[in-house]
């Protein structure tokens, strides 16, 4: 399915759920968030189905995301159900990782194996104050219970943050010395009122691989964009037996290269991380609308997809996405 900037959208992401288990401070506003309600989220045989008519129409790609896609009740029949999607090349799941050692077991055995944890801190205090209240012991737990578990890749996305965690970069790059893991950096985006909280915490990826690269010996790995690495850019520490990206949003965006639908945990198709033009699937689902009905909302959004954003690093921009991450699905 090639949009009007010819542009093919093969990779769908799918948020299960408003809900989380951590408030991260760049996701999350300081008031809050008014959840939806038990019947405003998708069931997940809807999902399936909208799944289904998108695998149909050239989608190879799904990451199944949230909210915290582990805290809704049957994730792991449904990631089954989604594995067994003929068409489906590539399924991945983006968690906060405190339920992995839970459900690393399950996960594996639903044929899931592609994972990206977020973890922001390497430090237990840091990373309670990031997560208003989160266990580094747990996520780190999830971390080691997947490794153990031969899942692959693991990526690991730390959103960095002027003032938190650039004191850590290179611990967090020295993780891929010893292990196969992708650590990524990732800017920190003004999504919906989070914008507003975290004015001066913006930190270029360029900054970040500089100082990298003034420790270490640090080399790009070729070829890395055709192994569904998506926008990052990926280098090695030379001797390293893992990768670190870098995920340049707002920096050196790469909306001429976005292959990405997004379906809401409430039921929309989002063509745009940063555009509140949203597309309603839940209402014409209920309504018992069919397959084909699904396939050309589905069509209208790719139509729609704008060219690329105009978010810039700092500020307020509610006028173009009011929605927060956890609603959209990172
Ligand atoms: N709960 C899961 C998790 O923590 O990974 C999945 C949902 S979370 C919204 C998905 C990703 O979005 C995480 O990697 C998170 O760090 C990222 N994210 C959320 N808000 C962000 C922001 N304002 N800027 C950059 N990344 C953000």
């Amino acid at each position: 399915m090639y949009d009007n900037y010819h542009r093919d959208i093969n990779y769908l992401r799918v948020s299960i759920t408003d809900r989380c288990n951590l408030r991260c401070r760049y996701c999350i506003p300081k008031e809050g968030l008014s959840l939806l309600g038990h019947d405003d989220i998708l069931r997940y045989e809807e999902i399936l189905r909208v799944v289904r008519v998108a695998v149909g129409l050239g989608v190879a790609k799904v990451r199944v995301t949230g909210g915290e896609p582990l805290v809704r009740r049957g994730v792991i029949p449904f990631m089954t159900a989604l594995k067994l999607l003929p068409g489906i090349e590539d399924l991945s799941l983006t968690t906060n990782g405190v339920l992995l050692e839970r459900y690393a077991a399950d996960l594996r055995a639903a044929g899931v194996c592609r994972l990206n944890i977020s973890l922001d801190s390497l430090n237990r205090e840091k990373y309670h104050y990031i997560t208003r209240g989160g266990s580094l012991a747990d996520a780190l737990r999830g971390i080691d219970a997947v490794f153990a578990r031969g899942f692959a890749p693991i990526k690991i996305n730390v959103v960095a943050m002027k003032g938190f965690n650039d004191d850590e970069i290179l611990d967090f790059a020295r993780l891929t010395l010893e292990r196969p893991f992708q650590v990524r950096f990732i800017e920190l985006m003004p999504v919906g009122h989070t914008g507003r909280d975290n004015i001066g915490k913006y930190l270029a990826c360029e900054e970040i691989r500089g100082e990298i690269a003034r420790n270490h010996p640090l080399l790009p790995v070729p070829g890395a964009r055709d192994r569904m690495d998506g926008p990052a850019r990926i280098y090695r520490i030379d001797g390293g037996v893992g990768e670190i990206g870098f995920i340049a949003a707002m920096s050196n965006h790469f909306c001429h290269r976005c292959n990405r639908l997004r379906l809401t945990a409430d039921g929309h198709l989002r063509s745009c991380l940063f555009s509140d033009a949203e597309i309603d699937l839940k209402d014409p689902l209920r309504s018992g609308c069919s397959d084909d009905r699904i396939a050309s909302l589905i069509r209208e959004a790719i139509a729609k997809k704008p060219r690329k954003h105009k978010i810039r690093p700092e500020g307020n921009y509610l006028g173009e996405c009011g929605k927060n991450m956890s609603a959209i699905g990172g």
